[in-house]
């Protein structure tokens, strides 16, 4: 957010040096001397500063809230396949949908999960777009988002908003929107994004590791400013760096847990915090992403969580089900 698209005056995001120059740079009516941050705005003026740390800002999803609409649409699928061309959008015919579901049907261990998967995403007719990082620009959207609201429409009966597509921060990885039944993952055209690429062992080695690490207290992740340490990983996608395809699998799975996450109910929600077991930093930001944080290390290494966290397997196990079988959305929860 606080390198996107956004107007920051308006939403009030500065850094310390921009506060600086402004109150030095600039006059106006009951201006008080001194430090701005001490002083702040002056005559009768109530500004509060609040500090906002950008390393929490690397990916998110605060697209959210209003009431979830639920679609009943039932439609013909071929249902083997995880993704196929009536839920899935790519802006570019490298990312083949085929060699993402090759991929999560060859993990090691994962039949039976990604089975589940594969049944989720049908029953909920979720749609999973690939999209350009440019798809903030208007040009951009002109391409593609025919394309991507004719296929939205076709899986969910949903209409596409545009306008959650006009501001997407720059740096975010992918996002989902409760009221919705799409994932995004956002894609960088440099990085030539073929799913063909993922590297199985790896994938689950990497996953592994990074669980092993939170376990063992031994990631490596400390915040570039303030006080507060992590010795965990950044997130499981993170952990995949230097492979862009293994990367994006991840970050469409973790998007995919918070659909999990909303589908199933509000019972156990908590489960995660009130066992205080530490996976990531990203998923120390709230519930939401703990749970989509879970759901991708489960999602990928089934067997690795089970060795370190079975309490969290036995839960998301629970989770997965009750998020197929649910009927309904979550609705109202204040997470
Ligand atoms: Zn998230």
């Amino acid at each position: 957010m606080v390198s996107g698209d956004l107007n920051r005056r308006e939403s009030g995001i500065f850094t310390v040096d921009e506060i600086k120059e402004i109150w030095t740079n600039r006059s106006w009516s009951g201006k008080k001397s001194g430090n701005p941050l001490v002083v702040r705005g002056g005559y009768n003026c109530r500004h509060q500063f609040s500090y906002v740390n950008p390393d929490w800002y690397e990916e998110d999803d605060r697209f959210e809230e209003e009431t979830p609409t639920i679609s009943k649409k039932i439609q013909e699928q071929n249902k083997n396949d995880i993704l196929n061309s009536n839920n899935t959008f790519t802006y570019n015919k490298n990312i083949n949908i085929n060699e993402f579901n090759n991929a999560l049907t060859r993990l090691n261990g994962q039949q039976e999960v990604t089975n589940k998967i594969n049944e989720f995403i049908n029953s909920k007719n979720i749609s999973v777009m690939f999209i350009p990082r440019t798809i903030g620009r208007q040009a951009v959207r002109d391409k593609y988002f025919n394309d991507m609201k004719t296929m939205y429409k076709k899986n969910s009966d949903q209409d596409l908003d545009e306008r959650i597509f006009q501001r997407i921060p720059k740096r975010m990885n992918g996002f989902t929107v409760k009221k919705d039944s799409f994932i995004a993952t956002v894609v960088d055209s440099k990085d030539n994004l073929d799913f063909k690429n993922v590297d199985l062992e790896k994938l689950q080695e990497n996953v592994r590791k990074t669980l092993k690490e939170a376990r063992d207290d031994a990631g490596r992740y400390t915040l570039k400013r303030g006080t507060e340490r992590f010795n965990l990983q950044w997130s499981f996608s993170k952990s995949q760096e230097g492979n862009i395809a293994n990367q994006k699998l991840q970050t469409t799975l973790h998007e995919l847990g918070h659909q999990i996450h909303f589908w199933a109910t509000d019972d156990n929600r908590n489960f995660a915090k009130k066992l205080g077991q530490k996976l990531t930093v990203y998923g120390e930001t709230n519930d939401k992403e703990y749970y989509a944080e879970l759901f991708t290390a489960y999602a990928t290494n089934r067997k690795a969580l089970q060795e370190f966290y079975p309490d969290l397997t036995k839960a998301m196990d629970e989770m997965l089900d009750k998020a197929i079988k649910s009927k309904t959305k979550a609705i109202g929860i204040d997470f």
